[in-house]
């Protein structure tokens, strides 16, 4: 977090961070953070962005007008930036690198996957493409990082579908478990603990009334979570409503 804050916090650095063409590693991180904020409407304001990146407003609104320069970006006024195409593009890379780095880690070199994030933070910006597209031809190009997020094409095509969490599946209902941010290793740790982790089936045997907690089925045990846990994970329901659950 610390380098990453000194990185942010440089917007006078937007040289290329390696031989390829490729822009900065703050510019990078911007971008990024731009396209996880702004979702569907398509734009983010600037005191989000702030907030995420952890920098200044002043700061980051020296860097949106350079970025807007070189095309990256549109700034619109009370709405906030919107990704130029190219901007996404380049957000789009740097996702790809990030996830693909991941996978690497935790299938080819052990990592737990709740230990993969910080790592791939830092690769991302240093890892050359050639290095990055080995690693995915080596793990047999991924679709998926170890944590369910989808990985974007070379050409920047991405999955960008909306699912459903586990606490809004009904009582008896039986899903997939799909994806969970990689932001929370303590949460990563504990839903590995209990099998809960994308691919696994999981149904929902009660829900305790008022937003109280849902007694899954999950790996051949019944653990009991909070309602806060069942809304961060992402799952994928595989049939109508058991009749008997
Ligand atoms: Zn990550």
């Amino acid at each position: 977090m610390a380098t990453r804050r000194s990185r942010a916090e440089r917007p006078g650095n937007v040289q290329p961070a390696s031989g390829d063409g490729r822009v900065s590693a703050p510019v990078e991180d911007y971008l990024k953070a731009i396209y996880d904020l702004a979702g569907r409407e398509g734009t983010a304001s600037t005191n989000d962005v702030a907030a995420r990146l952890g920098v200044a407003p002043a700061s980051v609104t020296g860097m949106i007008r350079r970025l807007s320069e070189q095309g990256l970006l549109e700034y619109e006024r009370y709405r906030g930036v919107r990704l130029s195409e190219s901007g996404r593009l380049v957000a789009l890379r740097t996702i790809r690198r990030h996830r693909i780095i991941e996978s690497y880690l935790t299938e080819r070199l052990g990592y737990a996957w709740d230990r993969v994030h910080d790592e791939a933070e830092r690769l991302e910006h240093a890892a050359s493409d050639e290095l990055v597209e080995r690693m995915a031809a080596a793990l047999g190009n991924p679709t998926a990082d170890p944590h369910g997020a989808p990985i974007p094409t070379v050409d920047g095509r991405v999955d960008e579908r909306r699912h459903q969490t586990l606490a809004e599946l009904e009582v008896g209902e039986r899903a997939r478990m799909v994806r969970v941010s990689d932001k929370n290793p303590g949460l990563l740790r504990y839903l590995a603990e209990i099998d809960l982790t994308p691919g696994a089936e999981v149904q929902v045997l009660a829900r305790a009334p008022f937003d109280g907690p849902l007694t899954l089925a999950v790996g051949g045990a019944e653990p009991v979570v909070g309602q806060g846990l069942a809304e961060q994970v992402l799952v994928e329901a595989l049939d109508e409503r058991s009749a008997d659950p």
